[in-house]
C-alpha cells in the first residue's frame, strides 16, 4: 500500500503546532521516522491510524483520503501503539484469537490456525498456554506485534516498539520486522532510538520540532557525516577544551587521558583519524551539529 502525505499540519488546541507542512511518500517495505522527544512523531502515527484528524492537508492511501474510506483503511491496518498493554486473564492465545475475531477473522478453525503460525512468527507459541499478563516486557511487545499482524494488513504502524527492551528482545523485535518487511506490506516505525532504523529500514525521515529535515535511504544519512567524524587521542586538557568545542559521540579513558569521537565540519586541531560514521554519528552530526548550526 502507498500512503501519501500531503501539507499535514497539527496545530493543537493549546496552540502547539505540532507537524508543520509534512510531504512524505511511503511505499511497500519498512519505513522509519526517526526523531527526538517532542519531534511530532505520535502526532503523525496517531494521525496515521485515524485516531486524530490533522488541522489540515491529506492522508492517502493507495490515492484516496484516509478520512473518507476510514473503515475500509482501519480493516487494511495493524497498530502496535506506544502504550500497549493489555488488562487480561486471558491466555496468550485467547488474546490473539479474540484480536483475530476483532480483525473480522470468522471462521474458527482458520483462526486458530492462524493465531499459532503468528505465535511461531513472533517466537511464542512455546508460551501460547500463559496467561497474557504474565509474559516478559518483551514478549507482551512481541505480542502486540502479532495482534498488529492478524488479519494480513496491507500497512502496519509501530510507534516506539523497542523502548525499554533489553538488547536482546530489541534485536529480536528488530529480526521480527525485518522479516515482515521482505513481504509486500508498508511497515511504519517510530522510534527515538536511533539503531532501530539502520538495521531495518530502506527509507527513513528524520523529524525535528514538527518539520521533516532529512529523508532517504539510511546510507544517504550516513553519507552526509563522512569525512566529519574524528577519532581523538587526548590529554585531560585537550580533552576539556575538546568537549567544549565540539559534539563528543563518545569517550573513553585511556592511559593518562581520553579516546573522544567528535563529529566536525572541519578536522579538529588536535591528532585525530577520520573514522567511518555509522548511522548513529550521522544522527548527531545532523541534527546536533549541522541543523543546530543552520538554525543559528
Ligand atoms: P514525539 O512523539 O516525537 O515525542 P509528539 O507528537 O508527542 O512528539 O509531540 C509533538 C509536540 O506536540 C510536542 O511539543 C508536544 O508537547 C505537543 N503535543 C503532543 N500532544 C499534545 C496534545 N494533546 N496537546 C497539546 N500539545 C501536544
Amino acid at each position: 500500500m502507498k500512503i501519501e502525505i500531503r501539507n499535514l499540519n497539527m496545530i493543537y488546541s493549546n496552540g502547539n503546532h505540532a507537524l508543520k507542512d509534512i510531504d512524505l511518500e511511503i511505499g511497500t517495505g519498512m519505513f522509519g521516522l526517526l526523531g527526538p522527544n517532542g519531534a511530532g512523531k505520535s502526532s503523525l502515527m496517531r494521525i496515521l491510524v485515524t485516531l486524530m484528524k490533522p488541522t489540515s492537508g491529506v492522508v492517502l492511501a493507495d490515492g484516496r483520503d484516509i478520512q473518507t474510506i476510514r473503515k475500509e483503511y482501519r480493516s487494511l491496518l495493524g497498530y502496535l501503539p506506544q502504550d500497549f498493554r493489555f488488562f487480561t486473564s486471558l491466555k496468550t492465545w485467547e488474546f490473539l484469537d479474540y484480536s483475530g475475531s476483532l480483525a473480522g477473522l470468522r471462521n474458527r478453525k482458520l483462526r486458530i490456525a492462524e493465531v499459532d503460525r503468528l505465535l511461531d512468527q513472533v517466537g511464542l507459541l512455546e508460551v501460547r498456554d500463559r496467561q497474557a499478563n504474565r509474559l516478559s516486557g518483551g514478549m507482551k511487545r512481541r505480542l502486540g506485534i502479532a495482534q498488529a499482524l492478524i488479519g494480513n494488513p496491507g500497512i502496519i504502524v509501530v510507534d516506539e516498539p523497542t523502548t525499554g527492551l533489553d538488547p536482546d528482545e530489541r534485536i529480536r523485535f528488530r529480526n521480527i520486522l525485518s522479516e515482515l518487511s521482505q513481504n509486500d506490506v508498508t511497515i511504519i516505525l517510530s522510534t527515538h532510538i536511533v539503531g532501530d532504523i539502520s538495521s531495518t529500514c530502506q527509507t527513513m525521515t528524520l523529524l525535528n520540532r514538527g518539520e521533516v529535515v532529512f529523508s532517504g535511504s539510511p546510507e544517504n544519512l550516513v553519507k552526509k557525516a563522512e569525512g566529519h567524524v574524528f577519532r581523538l587521542t587526548l590529554s585531560q586538557q585537550e580533552y576539556d577544551m575538546a568537549k567544549e568545542k565540539y559534539n563528543v559521540i563518545s569517550t573513553i579513558p585511556v592511559d593518562g587521558g581520553w579516546e573522544v569521537q567528535i563529529v566536525s565540519d572541519d578536522p579538529p586541531p588536535f591528532s585525530h583519524t577520520a573514522i567511518i560514521p555509522n548511522i548513529e554519528h550521522s544522527y548527531v552530526y545532523y541534527m546536533e551539529h549541522k541543523l543546530k548550526a543552520e538554525l543559528t
